[in-house]
């Protein structure tokens, strides 16, 4: 029989109850036990669904009181030194959200899970660490399993050779894996131990590090750590699962792990994963692949008789012990479409949440087994897909569009230096020029008024005045600190992708399609779903009232296609290249009704664009070349007297500065408070000529940086690069900053740039 099964399911709870109980814990408002009551109803509720939905085998333990990768570390008791910790016994729960989110110490850094946009806390290596098993967490989930009823529970651990290379070494010389693998294996073989003890049938190892290009040692290191482990196993079966791509030239080594499951992704990795198994000839007889072939980190209803035909062919390769799964843990999508009550009708039944995937892996677990209670929910597929693909042939109009987007419109007009001096006489910038991202502090008064407005409590007259207030406040604001380029503010603006989302045509919004972006905190990604069309302009009517109120340059302020993708649950019925195309048209639109209302600059950010990277380097060419392409026929049509602007908030341009370049843009800020002149190096040796605002301050403290530190960044800079090319701005919007810091902030980066004036640095 083949068994249905899942790789990990939401950890939020169906009304985000985990946040709340997190953020009263946190608040002080309630004691640990409630905090970890209200934990385990949400694990066991999951469970309980899961064991409901019809699996065969359940997966336990991946839920998190905050992150599955600070639990890894946690499990390994790897505490950075500064929290304090006593060195034996379990991570207490105050040292746990200690490392999260910072105490009297800073907190552990945070960054992208792969290509998702899920945030996992980064561990921190050094020489001569020591390890020891320091959270029962695992052994807890087991009971949970126990306690709901599963039939089979396997349970998930992130496995030692990804925890190892995803954190980072904070000793000279140090190679985690290389050195450490030892001591963290102690601990995995201790665990493991403890868990086939405990009745553990299945053991899941999660090795996503696996799908991206490793070196041959590092295999090697793989190899050995679960030789290791397997040794310990008893009598749990253990399972190696990698996602989010292909394996590629790994999968001879994993095949040959003395372990008994092999989990492979069909849905992002499907090309390289079938060829890899081509190449290998025979699976191993000792081993069932786990097939993840239901997305699992999108939005919409499986194809079902083509997965079913996948699946019919991995079993001839694979043999009868196949296993039905999604490509990843379901952490990545919303709950259940059920629990919406406004969905548009056309799309409803072309979704799929949690709830939803988990049915699909059934019926193609049982079709495949050739269960005859498959046939209604494959009819019903069928049906829904013929559905979405007339509605997709009715945006054929868009795909003519497209295909006639020539070479010349990508490319502005006038080449950079010609832009250069006819930008220079209409915008008559004093050198070191001021400015700031974008948003300013969104107070709580702001934020209320958005939300009374929305809700229909507050009309839309006095509810623009008040925006118009505040706008007015922000702009002479900025006139009396003396900034040079000025920005509106943001204030109508709840998030920089929604806000473009819901006057784009081919967007919905679900009312409790919430995912869960890291700890406490969740996001309600847009879902496009169909064809993007600018209906009418934007931006343009806040842009122009801002310019009205100054006689200073009012930057237009508009969102990338590549984030507005990114940060997006995207269509999948078309090439992703070709819908951000589609958003860049509708943003190219903008800018040309931006430009008609008088504005001289206008600022598409682009802060995920690296983020959109895949995961392996021969992929990276044909998505930047998209990627830039679209950024290009976003601003390509602007005239060379309006100055385009972009922003992007991180620092590493090494890998990607040709595309940065590519981009043509004549301003490009980037954050870079906190990594000084290496940075800037990059972009001379390029030759990059165009203008550059390296951040000289870090907008997620509420810290006020003293005019000589801004000073003496603006001095770094200048002495990498030109400084009549430099300008001069933070690292990022201040929107999560408060008023008197921001100010007090801006008036010393005003200062800053004065003092660089008047010392005619570079002049
Ligand atoms: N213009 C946006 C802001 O200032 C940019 C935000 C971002 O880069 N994430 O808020
Ligand atoms: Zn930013």
């Amino acid at each position: 029989m083949t068994a249905a099964t899942n790789l990990g399911y939401p950890r939020i709870g169906s009304r985000r109850q985990l946040k709340r109980a997190l953020e009263e814990h946190w608040a002080g408002d309630s004691a640990a036990a409630s905090l970890l009551g209200a934990a385990r109803r949400i694990e066991e509720g999951a469970l309980r669904e899961q064991r409901a939905a019809g699996l065969d085998i359940v997966p336990a333990g991946d839920f998190s009181l905050y992150d599955h990768v600070l639990d890894a570390a946690c499990l390994v008791g790897a505490v950075p030194d500064r929290f304090g910790d006593p060195g034996r016994g379990s991570v207490d729960l105050t040292t746990y959200f200690a490392m999260a989110r910072g105490s009297t110490v800073p907190a552990m850094e945070m960054t992208k899970w792969f290509d998702t946009n899920y945030h996992y806390i980064v561990p921190e290596w050094t020489a001569g660490q020591r390890f020891r098993p320091a959270w029962d967490r695992p052994f807890e989930a087991l009971a949970a399993a126990r306690a709901a009823g599963v039939p089979s529970a396997r349970v998930v651990l992130l496995g030692p050779v990804s925890l190892l290379l995803l954190g980072k070494a904070k000793s000279d010389g140090l190679e985690p894996l290389r050195d450490l693998l030892p001591g963290v294996l102690e601990v995995y073989r201790d665990v493991l131990r403890r868990l086939a003890a405990g009745g553990a049938d299945w053991v899941q190892f999660d090795e996503p590090c696996l799908v991206a290009d490793r070196a041959a040692w590092e295999l090697e290191a793989a190899r050995r750590a679960y030789a290791d482990l397997a040794r310990e196993r008893g009598a749990a079966r253990l399972a190696v699962v990698t996602y989010f791509g292909h394996v590629g030239a790994a999968l001879p080594t994993l095949a040959a792990l003395p372990v008994d499951a092999l989990g492979l992704d069909f849905v992002h990795g499907a090309e390289g994963n079938l060829a890899a198994l081509e190449r290998l000839g025979t699976w191993p007889a000792d081993k069932a692949l786990i097939a993840g072939v239901v997305n699992g980190r999108n939005v919409w209803i499986s194809p079902l008789r083509e997965r079913l035909a996948l699946l019919r062919r991995l079993r001839e390769a694979a043999g009868p012990g196949l296993q039905v799964g999604p490509s990843c843990s379901l952490l990545h999508v919303p709950l259940d479409v059920a629990a919406e009550e406004h969905l548009d009708a056309e799309v409803r039944p072309w979704l799929a949440f949690a709830r939803q995937k988990l049915e699909e892996v059934r019926v193609l677990a049982r079709a495949l087994d050739g269960g005859a209670d498959a046939g209604g929910a494959l009819a019903a597929n069928d049906e829904a897909l013929a559905r979405r693909e007339a509605a997709r042939l009715r945006g054929a109009g868009m795909a003519a569009r497209l295909a006639a987007v020539g070479a010349a419109e990508l490319d502005r007009p006038a080449p950079y230096a010609t832009r250069r001096a006819v930008q220079a006489r209409r915008l008559p910038l004093p050198r070191w020029p001021t400015t700031t991202i974008g948003s300013f502090p969104q107070t709580a008064e702001v934020r209320r008024l958005r939300s009374r407005w929305r809700r229909g409590e507050l009309g839309h007259a006095p509810y623009r005045s008040a925006l118009e207030a505040e706008t007015r406040r922000a702009i002479a604001l900025q006139e009396e600190i003396g900034l040079d380029v000025l920005v509106h503010g943001e204030f109508e603006r709840t998030d920089m992708v929604e806000y473009f989302g819901e006057r784009l045509e081919g967007f919905l919004f679900t009312e409790h399609g919430w995912v869960q972006s890291y700890g406490s905190r969740c996001v309600k990604p847009p879902v496009l779903h169909g064809t993007v069309r600018r209906q009418a302009p934007m931006t343009v009517e806040w842009a122009r009232f801002a310019q009205s109120c100054t006689d200073r340059p009012v930057k237009g302020m508009l969102t990338g296609p590549v984030t507005i993708l990114q940060w997006s649950f995207v269509r999948d019925d078309q090439p992703r290249s070709r819908t951000c195309w589609e958003i860049a048209l509708a943003i190219r639109e903008e800018v040309a009704d931006l430009e008609r209302a008088g504005i001289a600059v206008v600022q598409v950010d682009e802060p995920a664009l690296r983020e959109g990277l895949p995961l392996r380097r021969a992929d990276w060419p044909a998505y930047l070349e998209w990627a830039t392409g679209a950024f290009r026929l976003a601003t390509g049509g602007a005239r060379p007297e309006t100055q385009i602007h972009t922003h992007m908030c991180y620092g590493e341009f090494g890998d990607i500065i040709d595309a940065i370049a590519a981009l043509d843009a004549d301003v490009l800020s980037i954050e870079n408070a906190r990594s000084g002149a290496e940075l800037l190096a990059v972009f001379r040796d390029h030759g990059y000529a165009a203008g550059i605002g390296p951040g000289v301050y870090d907008i997620h403290s509420p810290r006020v940086p003293p005019v000589e530190e801004m000073a003496a960044l603006l001095e770094a800079a200048a002495a990498v690069l030109p400084a009549d090319r430099l300008w001069v701005n933070p690292d990022c919007g201040l929107k999560t900053r408060a008023w008197p810091e921001a100010v007090a902030a801006l008036r010393n980066m005003v200062e800053a740039a004065r003092r660089m004036r008047a010392a005619g640095t570079g002049a």
